[in-house]
């Protein structure tokens, strides 16, 4: 049994069934969870690209498609990495959209939000851009 076969019908997930391996888990309301670095990993073994190939193509190709992607049934990806180190020249501030999603205005990665979220982190975790620019309170 392949993972796919373990998710709900109609939940949108990426085409290419390599990577469901990135998928971690799913939303109480259907939606499919991908990890970040896991995505990375299964394009760059399914395409032989390096991880920063990789990388950029799924920002490319797949993070800046799920906007087009209905609302409530598109594929959440999130970025579990840690430790980035703070990028003291580059600023932004977090746009919370009305999909519990939290935008960094910097490198436009979506992370899942929860309400004080946008309080502790204090930093991208994706881009370490310092979360201290005015404008989106
Ligand atoms: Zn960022």
């Amino acid at each position: 049994m392949s993972k796919r076969d373990l998710l709900d019908e109609g939940m949108i997930v990426f085409q290419e069934t390599e990577y469901d391996e990135a998928i971690i888990g799913t939303t109480e309301d259907g939606r499919a969870v991908y990890d970040y670095i896991l995505l990375v990993e299964a394009v760059s073994k399914s395409q032989g690209l390096t991880d920063q190939e990789a990388a950029e193509w799924v920002d490319y190709n797949m993070i800046r498609s799920l906007p087009y992607l209905p609302q409530d049934r598109r594929p959440i990806v999130i970025d579990m990495m840690e430790g980035v180190a703070v990028d003291t020249e580059r600023h932004g501030s977090w746009m919370i959209g009305e999909d519990e999603l939290m935008e960094c205005s910097e490198c436009t990665r979506l992370f899942p939000y929860r309400p004080g979220l946008e309080q502790e982190w204090n930093y991208c975790p994706n881009c370490g851009a310092r979360m201290d620019k005015a404008g989106d309170e």
